[in-house]
C-alpha cells in the first residue's frame, strides 16, 4: 500500500485540485496531532480511532461543523461542491441525526425505543416502519454473529447497574437477567410491524448501533447534497465521503487501546466508515475490578479488557455492529470470525505489556504506514 503523497498531519495540505488550504509549517505537525488526539479525548468514547486530516478550523472550499448527538459530539468536515449554487449546508446531515436520536435514545422517554421498553409485557406495540426495519437488519446480525451481538442486553446492563456505578450482581440476580435478555424475549411480527416484550426486565439497548445508523443518514445525506469529499468523527466512528484525493484515501491514526494519545496503526479510509470498540474509560470501577460497557450476552457478564477491535466496512452501521460483535468474540475466535466473513478487522491484543496487531486479511490491504513517520 503506498504511502499517502502528503501525510495527514500537518503536510497534507497541498490538494490535488490546487485549492487554498491554510497551510501549517511540518513544525506544527506534532502540536497538531496532539492537539487533534486531546480534542479527541473529551469526545471519544470508546478506545478511538483518529484523523488529523484536514487540520481543525475553517479551511476555504470547507464546510465544518459540530453538534453534540446521541451523548457525543458529531464533527463533519466537508468539500463544498465545484458547482454550488447557493451552497449546501451540513443541516440536513445532522437534523437526520438528530431525528434518529429522537426514535432510537434509551436516554430519553418519549423515543419510540423507550415507549417500546416500557411497553406492557404481551402485548404488541407498532413501531414506525423506518425504525422497524432497522431494528429487523440488527437482528440479523445477532443472527449473523452468534448471538455475540444483541442488542436486547437491557436486562444485564441493569443487573450489572453499567449505566449506574456498577455492580456485582448475585448469581440469581444475573440469572434473572440472562433469562430476560436477548432478542427471542420479543415477539416481533414483521406484517404489522409491531414488537412485544415477554419478560418485564427485557429492554432494548441501541448504545451497539446508533451511531452506525446514524452515520449511514450522515453518508446519504452528504451524497444527496452533492458533496464530493467529507468526513465525520462520531465519538470515535468515522466516515469517509470519498478519498483524500483521487490516489490517496483518507489515514485514520488507530489508537492505543489503553493510551488513546497513541496511535499504533493507520488505516485507509475511502468511501467507508471505521469503528472501534474496547473496553475503554466507559468503564465502571467496583472494588478492584473494572466493568467494562461491552457485555457477553452468551456469559451475561462483561468482556474484559483483551484490548480493542477496530473495523473498516462501508456500510457505517456493519462497522459499528461488527466492532461489538468481534471484541465480545475476541481476538483468536473474532479474528476466524473476520476471515470467514471477509470482514476488515485489526485486533490490538494487549499481552505482557506488549500489543500485538492482528489485521485480517482485508484489513492488510488497508493499512498504511505511518504517515507521519520521519516527518518530525
Ligand atoms: P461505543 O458506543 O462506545 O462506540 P460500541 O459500539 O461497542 O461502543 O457499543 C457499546 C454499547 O453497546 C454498550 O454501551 C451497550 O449500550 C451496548 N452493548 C453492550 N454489549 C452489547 C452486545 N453484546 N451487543 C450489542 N450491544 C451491546
Ligand atoms: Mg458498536
Amino acid at each position: 500500500m503506498p504511502l499517502p503523497a502528503q501525510t495527514p498531519v500537518g503536510g497534507a495540505l497541498d490538494a490535488p485540485d490546487k485549492r487554498e488550504y491554510s497551510c501549517r509549517s511540518l513544525a506544527d505537525t506534532n502540536s497538531q496531532l496532539i492537539f487533534i488526539l486531546a480534542h479527541s479525548l473529551l469526545l471519544l468514547q470508546t478506545v478511538a480511532a483518529l484523523i488529523s486530516y484536514p487540520p481543525a478550523g475553517p479551511l476555504p472550499g470547507w464546510l465544518e461543523r459540530e453538534a453534540f448527538l446521541m451523548g457525543t459530539t458529531l464533527r463533519i468536515v466537508a468539500e463544498l461542491p465545484d458547482s454550488a449554487s447557493g451552497a449546501p449546508t451540513l443541516e440536513p446531515a445532522f437534523d437526520a441525526v438528530r431525528r434518529l436520536e429522537a426514535s432510537l435514545s434509551t436516554w430519553r422517554e418519549d423515543s419510540d425505543l423507550a415507549l417500546l421498553n416500557r411497553s406492557p409485557v404481551g402485548h404488541p406495540r407498532a413501531i414506525p416502519p423506518a425504525v422497524y426495519h432497522l431494528l429487523g437488519e440488527v437482528r440479523r446480525w445477532t443472527e449473523r454473529t452468534g448471538g455475540a451481538f444483541d442488542p436486547a442486553v437491557g436486562a444485564l446492563v441493569d443487573a450489572w447497574d453499567l449505566r449506574g456505578t456498577g455492580r456485582h450482581p448475585s448469581p440469581e440476580a444475573l440469572e434473572r437477567a440472562r433469562r430476560a435478555s436477548g432478542l427471542t424475549r420479543f415477539a416481533w411480527d414483521d406484517p404489522t410491524a409491531t414488537v412485544a416484550r415477554r419478560e418485564a426486565e427485557a429492554w432494548l439497548d441501541s448504545g451497539g448501533f446508533g451511531k452506525g445508523a446514524a452515520l449511514r443518514l450522515v453518508r446519504d445525506a452528504l451524497r444527496a447534497a452533492g458533496i464530493p469529499r467529507a468526513f465525520a468523527d462520531f465519538g470515535g466512528q468515522w466516515l469517509a465521503i470519498g478519498g483524500r484525493s483521487d490516489e490517496n484515501p483518507w489515514p485514520v491514526a488507530v489508537a492505543h487501546p489503553a493510551r488513546r494519545d497513541k496511535a499504533v496503526a493507520w488505516v485507509g479510509l475511502r468511501d467507508a466508515s471505521i469503528a472501534t470498540s474496547g473496553q475503554s474509560e466507559r468503564s465502571v470501577r467496583v472494588g478492584d475490578t473494572r466493568l467494562g460497557h461491552i457485555l457477553d450476552p452468551r456469559t451475561g457478564r462483561p468482556v474484559s479488557a483483551w484490548g480493542s477491535v477496530t473495523v473498516l466496512a462501508q456500510d457505517p452501521l456493519a462497522a459499528d455492529v461488527l466492532a461489538t460483535a468481534l471484541f465480545v468474540l475476541g481476538p483468536a475466535e473474532g479474528l476466524r470470525w473476520a476471515e470467514a466473513n471477509d470482514v476488515a478487522a485489526l485486533f490490538l491484543v494487549a499481552r505482557d505489556g506488549r500489543l500485538e496487531r492482528r489485521a485480517s486479511r482485508l484489513m492488510r490491504g488497508h493499512l498504511l504506514d505511518d504517515p507521519t513517520s520521519g516527518k518530525e
